[in-house]
Order: structure tokens, then C-alpha cells, then sequence
């Protein structure tokens, strides 16, 4: 091996790289990659050997792929666990090896198939994707020798180089295996699927049906035939298994993608360990009734509180419930799902988030599922690790059966079973261009975003849960755009009191760095959210109701509190700012604000030093649009609500499946409205920010950077991705398009436009 003394290394491995992709690009398949790319390493960086072993994580071994040097005919019958060989131990200790004399070495196991026993010498180091090694990138020479750093080092950065263009050459490989059998297939059941769906996690994914059966737990046996102490020591052990396997959990999913994901399963510990549940369950077992029995009865009368309410994230408080009490049975021998081994696209009715978090998640390729939406815990967690997911009818889920292939696709909420060649080519495209993109993604994190003539635009992040904040900092986002503060009341079964709100809002503003701006929108209930203590009666037309602003202004005791304990909870901090949901009439935010200045003088009479905190009022009613001017000398911000505004210009209910393809924000009617208040508010030197979904979807952001819109608040694990489509694309560009889309017909011509404009884009 000699070392391009002169030569900048990294210039060298980027020369191997983009001979690489050359070569990837020529080859007819991908066992004809990886043998070109071994060839071409072992040249360029004169070698006598060089050879491709990748880790099978379903068999436990490390299989040589690919060779230059050893004999051509061992390639796949050469294979070692990872505990055996030199190369076994770069897997094991995933950091380059070296051996003068290989031969030597205590670890060395010899293949004299491959006639290795011309080579002396042994580098060896990692592949890595996703910070994971899967394969060992090995070169030899016949003459003794040792490599130096510089050496060692040219060779990792090649091997970072090619991980990826290996892995993907790899992945089609394993794509071609799996989706063999259906293009030769005569049968009837053969015939090429498609079905459509709800999209729940991005992504697309080629594979074999894992149908997993599932049922509901039927009721245990109720009477006990056994003491009061024997049932209460099996729900105790059921108990201690069950807290310690969550605790595995929360040790395995904080792994595989971050605190924050396992924060779900500090709610299922929270259960676990709640008093009012264990006496629940005790008391029953104490009435003469099984362990088994009791639990089901506990959980089951928690459900049926959890379905009284329509939020959709407490009532995934209820999927979490149902999680642990699932776990409890199943220590006492009732089994509602099994848990898989195999590798393939899993379908089922309902998956919770202990059962995604418990399955090896690498063997998963996709989801289906025909239950839980796209806000379930379990989708999240599908979304952190990157398994596309759709949700398909229960009718539409029946039609398949467990082995035959699948292709689904997460973007577009589509499933093809028996997918035939033109949609098999179709979705390898996807896959590459998938792998490509998120590959480009993690360097996106950490950058500011910029359009690509250099215009910041701020991205920050909508907070609900008290486990969003913690996302902040690892999506880049800068700051909280939007602090939904009702999902807090929302999870009590009473009003928080003065003391319980200033400690709940202090936690949040603490967890944000100063500078960060944090937009506080006070209790935005009524319509689909809504709890059963605030009393909400019936009502013909609820999103049209006692909802939001209309609401607190009739009950001034609860807003007031809930403003006392904003002003309390921020004391000195810059950069909280203050939002009414809602407003549909001047006079509602001149009320609004009347009453924060009574709270602030009250608050302040008690000797607390509150800094200045800006009000400023939510856009989504479309008459507040129609009249912006009006609103200006009243508030110091606006914030556009792009969930609600779309469904009160279209009239079409944001919740309403049946008539979800014509809800879209990128309706010209919507835009229109959206640039009077831009251009409005520009003549007054106020800001705007949009923090509906709007604001992340990748032909939304373009759209709304174009109308002047520059500061977008979402869901933070969407920021890198906003962050990469508006590199793409200069302002002058993002303006024009926003031009013929206001004078469009209909939302498709205005995203077909948007299409034309990113012809290469995978969003
Ligand atoms: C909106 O309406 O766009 C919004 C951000 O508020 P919510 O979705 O909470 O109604
Ligand atoms: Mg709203």
C-alpha cells in the first residue's frame, strides 16, 4: 500500500468515491459492484488483496462478499461468526485492525480455500452506517508489513466512503431474493394488489408479509380458586417483570433513537407505579377475584375514561395504559400478540408502542397497520426509527396473507401486494433515493436554515407533550413556536391550580435556553379538545363553537389564573412571547389583552419583577385575514394557524376522513389570505409565523418563504427536513412559485408546480 504522501487524503477517498459511484453506476447488478469496487481499492491503493465481508444479522455471521486477491470462488462460503477471525474482531470492536504477520495473531482462523496463506499482512476496518458496523473492508499483502496511521487512515475514510454505496448495493440484492417468487408466480393470489390508505411514517419498503394475529385479551377468569396472598404475589411478580422489562425498554430505545422517544415508556412506569391503580387492582383481588381478572378490570375501566375524551393525544395516554396492561397479563400467561423474529413488513391491526420497541426493529421493514393514526406512539416510534408505515382499512389489511410480498410506501399511504415488476423497479428507485436523502439529512442538523441564496428563515418547534421540549436542541430547532398549553390540562381530571400551572410552565421555560424564543398560546379547548371536567355541553357545530378565545372570555377565572401563572413562571426571562388562540373580532384581543394587564398588575403588586412579555394573536379564523390592518395597532406578532384557517376557507372538517383529499393548505384561497396578512404586516413592521402542519410539508414551506412567511414552526424531527428543501431553492424561485400559486386553479396545480421546480427531489 502507498500512501499519496503529497496527496490530501480525504481528496484521495473522495476520488475512490466518486470512482465508486461510477462504478456503481456502470455495473449490471450488484455482485458486479462489489467485485469492481474491491478491484478498484486494491489498485488504487496498492494492495495484493482486498475483500468485502458483511455482517447477516439473521444468521449470526460474517460472509465474504466480495474479493480481489483471494480466490473468487470462496465469495459466500467463507463465513465465521463474529467472535472468530481477525476480521470477526474489527466487527466486534468496530475500530481497524492490523497484523504484521497475520498468521500469528491468536485470533487469525484460517480459510486455505481462499489461499491466504500467500499473504502475510492484515488491515482490516469497519463498515459503518447509522453508527452501526455491518460489514469489514480487509486488505493483505504478501510481504510482512506494518501500516501506518496515515494508512490506516486512508483506508477508513475510503470505507466510510463506500458504506453506504455497498449497503445499497446490498439492499437491492436482498430486494431482488425477496420479490423473486411473486414476478414468476402463476396463481391467482399472485395478481398485482394495490391498496391505499392513511400515510403514517415515511419511507418505502419491499419485503414479505409478517402477518402477526392479534386479539383482544377475553376476560380472565374472574373468581379465584386460590388465597388472597397467593394472587396478590402473582400480580406482584407480574409487577416486578413487568417494571424491569419496561426499564429494558427505556434502556433500548434511548439506544436506538433518544431519550425522548423513551420517554413514552416513562408514562407506561408512571402507570406501573401509580397508586390509585395498584389499590384498584388490589381492592378487586381483595373482593375474592383472580390477579388476572383484576388488572383487566382496572385497565379496562381506565379505557373506557381515556375514550371519553377526543384529544388525540391523551387518548394515546389510553393506547399506553393498554400497553401496560397487555404486559401485566402476559406475565400471568395471556398472550395478545407475539412477538416476531422474522425480517419482513409487519401487518396488524394495532401495534403498541412496547410491541414495535420490544421486536428487533432492523429485521422490520415497513408497517401495516389498521388502527392508530398519525399520532399514535407507535407512530412516532416508526417515525424515530425509520420504518415506513401506512394504515389501511381493516377490510383492505384482511386481504393479506402472511409470506407474500409487499411493497408499501409511508409518503403516500399506499400498499402493493404481489408487486410486479414495473412497480418493483419503481420502488427500488425509491429506496436508493431514500437512502440517498437521509444520508444528506444528518448534515442538515446543525446548519442554520437558508435558502439557497443565503435568506435565514427560523425554523422552530410546536410543543404538546412534555417530552417535545427535550427534542429541541437534537432537531436544531430555535426556539418553541408554538407551546400548545391546553394538552396539559387536557391530561388532568380537574383545572391545575396557581401553584401546579407556575411550576409546569416554569419546568418548560427552564429546559429552553434564554435567547430561544417561546410562544405560549393560552387554553385552546373546545372542538376536538376537550376534557370531561370543563363541562362541555353538545354542540350542533363544535369546531364553529365555544371554543378557544370565545371560551376564556366567558370564563375569565380560568383564563386569568392560567395568565397569573405565565407571568409568575417567566419572571425575568427574555423572549416569552403570549398568543390567543382563535380571535375572530378586534374587540376579542382588546379584551384579551385588558385582562393580561389586570394579571400582570396583580402579579406585580406582590412585589414578582415580570419581564416584558409580547401578545400577539393566532390567524385562523378567516375573517381576522380579511381584516388584518384592523388587528396590527393592537398586537406585537402574528401567528398564522394553518390547521384551522384551511378547514374554515375550504369548510371541510380538518378531522374528517371521508373528505380528506380536498383538505390542503396549498389551496390558492388559503394562500390568498396568507399573503394579505404577510403584505400587511410587513407595512407594520410586525412579524409572522405559521406553526400549522403546513409549515413542514415540503411544498408548504416552499410556498410560504415565497409569500415572505420567515419563521416556520413544526414538529421538531421535521426541521431537517424543511431545512434541506429550502436549500434548494432561491428566493427569487421560491417568490415566482408563489405567484402562480395564488393565481392557481387548485391545490394539485400548485403542488404539480412545485414538482416540476424540485424534478429530483425525494420529500
Ligand atoms: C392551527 O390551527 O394551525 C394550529 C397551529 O393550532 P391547532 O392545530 O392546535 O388548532
Ligand atoms: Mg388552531
Amino acid at each position: 500500500m502507498t500512501t499519496p504522501e503529497s496527496q490530501d487524503q480525504l481528496y484521495f477517498a473522495l476520488q475512490t468515491f466518486t470512482e465508486v459511484n461510477r462504478i456503481i453506476t456502470s455495473s449490471h447488478n450488484s455482485d458486479e459492484t462489489l467485485s469492481r469496487t474491491v478491484k478498484m481499492i486494491a489498485q488504487r491503493i496498492h494492495v495484493d488483496a482486498c475483500s468485502i465481508y458483511i455482517y447477516d444479522a439473521d444468521r449470526g455471521i460474517l460472509i465474504l462478499k466480495a474479493t480481489h486477491g483471494l480466490d473468487p470462488s470462496t465469495i459466500e462460503t467463507v463465513q465465521m461468526l463474529p467472535s472468530e477471525g481477525l476480521v470477526g474482531l474489527v466487527l466486534e470492536r468496530s475500530e481497524p485492525v492490523q497484523e504484521f504477520q497475520m498468521q500469528e495473531h491468536p485470533r487469525f482462523k484460517a480459510f486455505p480455500q481462499t489461499n491466504e496463506d500467500s499473504f502475510s499482512s492484515f488491515l482490516g476496518v469497519p463498515l459503518i452506517e447509522h453508527r452501526k458496523s455491518f460489514g469489514v473492508l480487509v486488505v493483505h499483502t504478501v510481504e510482512p508489513r506494518t501500516f501506518p496511521p496515515e494508512e490506516i487512515q486512508i483506508l477508513s475514510s475510503i470505507a466510510t466512503q463506500i458504506s453506504s454505496l455497498v449497503s445499497k448495493a446490498l439492499l437491492l440484492k436482498q430486494l431482488d431474493i425477496a420479490t423473486q417468487e411473486p414476478t414468476t408466480s402463476k396463481n391467482k393470489e399472485g395478481k398485482t394488489l394495490q391498496m391505499s390508505g392513511q400515510p403514517v411514517a415515511y419511507g418505502v419498503a419491499v419485503g414479505k408479509a409478517i402477518v402477526l394475529k392479534q386479539s383482544e385479551i377475553d376476560e380472565p377468569l374472574k373468581s379465584s380458586s386460590m388465597t388472597f396472598q397467593e394472587e396478590m404475589s402473582d400480580f406482584q411478580a407480574a409487577m416486578d417483570h413487568t417494571i424491569s422489562d419496561t426499564l429494558e425498554l427505556i434502556d433500548k430505545v434511548t439506544d436506538l433513537v433518544g431519550t425522548e422517544e423513551a420517554s413514552i415508556f416513562h408514562a407506561h412506569l408512571m402507570f406501573l407505579e401509580d397508586q390509585h391503580f395498584q389499590e384498584k387492582i388490589k381492592s378487586k383481588i381483595q373482593s375474592g377475584n383472580t390477579a388476572a381478572w383484576s388488572i383487566y378490570q382496572a385497565v379496562h375501566e381506565y379505557l373506557l375514561a381515556f375514550a371519553e375524551i377526543k384529544d388525540p393525544y391523551l387518548s394515546e395516554k389510553g393506547s399506553d395504559l393498554k400497553d401496560v396492561g397487555y404486559r401485566l397479563l402476559h406475565y400471568l400467561g395471556h398472550e395478545v400478540l407475539s412477538i416476531t423474529k422474522k425480517t419482513g413488513i409487519l401487518v396488524v391491526r394495532q401495534l403498541l408502542p412496547g410491541d414495535i420497541a420490544r421486536m428487533d426493529t432492523t429485521r422490520i421493514k415497513g408497517i401495516i397497520l389498521s388502527s392508530g393514526g398519525v399520532v399514535s406512539h407507535a407512530a412516532i416510534l416508526a417515525r424515530s426509527l425509520r420504518i415506513p408505515a401506512v394504515c389501511l382499512e381493516d377490510h383492505e389489511l384482511d386481504k393479506i396473507k402472511d409470506g407474500i410480498p409487499l411493497a408499501i410506501n409511508g409518503d403516500t399511504g399506499t400498499a402493493v401486494a404481489f408487486p410486479n415488476k414495473t412497480v418493483l423497479k419503481e420502488f427500488k428507485q425509491l429506496l436508493v433515493e431514500q437512502q440517498d436523502y437521509y444520508e444528506h439529512l444528518e448534515e442538515f442538523r446543525d446548519l442554520p436554515c437558508k435558502t439557497s441564496d443565503g435568506v435565514r428563515i427560523s425554523l422552530m418547534a410546536n410543543v404538546a407533550l412534555e417530552s417535545d421540549q427535550i427534542q429541541l436542541p437534537r432537531y436544531g430547532a430555535e426556539g418553541v413556536g408554538l407551546f400548545r398549553s391546553e394538552i396539559f390540562y387536557l391530561s388532568l381530571d380537574r383545572y391545575p391550580d396557581l401553584s401546579e400551572q407556575t411550576l409546569f410552565y416554569r419546568n418548560l421555560l427552564e429546559n429552553i435556553a434564554e435567547d430561544k424564543p417561546v410562544i405560549f398560546r393560552t387554553l385552546d379547548v373546545g372542538a376536538d379538545k376537550a376534557a370531561p371536567y370543563m363541562g362541555f355541553q353538545d354542540e350542533e357545530n363544535p369546531f364553529l363553537g365555544y371554543r378557544a378565545v370565545r371560551r376564556q372570555l366567558k370564563q375569565k377565572t380560568v383564563l386569568k389564573e392560567q395568565l397569573r401563572a405565565l407571568l409568575l413562571a417567566t419572571g425575568q426571562r427574555p423572549n416569552v412571547r403570549l398568543l390567543f388562540p382563535m380571535i375572530t373580532n378586534v374587540t376579542e384581543i382588546i379584551q384579551a389583552k385588558l385582562l393580561f394587564e389586570e394579571c400582570r398588575k396583580e402579579v406585580e403588586a406582590t412585589g414578582a419583577k415580570v419581564a416584558k412579555i409580547e401578545v400577539g394573536m393566532m390567524f385562523e379564523v378567516p375573517s381576522a385575514f380579511l381584516i388584518c390592518e384592523k388587528f396590527m395597532p393592537e398586537i406585537d406578532f402574528c401567528s398564522i394557524g394553518s390547521n384551522d384557517l384551511t378547514q374554515y376557507v375550504l369548510a371541510v372538517d380538518r378531522n374528517n376522513p371521508q373528505i380528506s383529499d380536498l383538505y390542503d393548505p396549498l389551496h390558492p384561497a388559503v394562500l390568498q389570505l396568507i399573503q394579505k396578512l404577510a403584505d400587511t404586516a410587513e407595512r407594520h413592521h410586525k412579524s409572522v409565523e405559521l406553526c400549522g402542519e403546513m409549515a413542514s410539508d415540503p411544498d408548504g414551506c416552499v410556498i410560504l418563504v415565497g409569500l415572505g412567511i420567515k419563521s416556520l414552526s413544526m414538529n421538531a424531527p421535521l426541521i431537517p427536513v424543511v431545512k434541506k428543501r429550502l436549500s434548494e431553492i432561491a428566493l427569487p424561485a421560491a417568490k415566482s412559485l408563489a405567484q402562480k400559486a395564488l393565481n392557481a386553479t387548485s391545490p394539485e396545480e400548485v403542488r404539480e408546480m412545485i414538482r416540476v421546480n424540485f424534478p429530483d427531489s425525494h420529500s
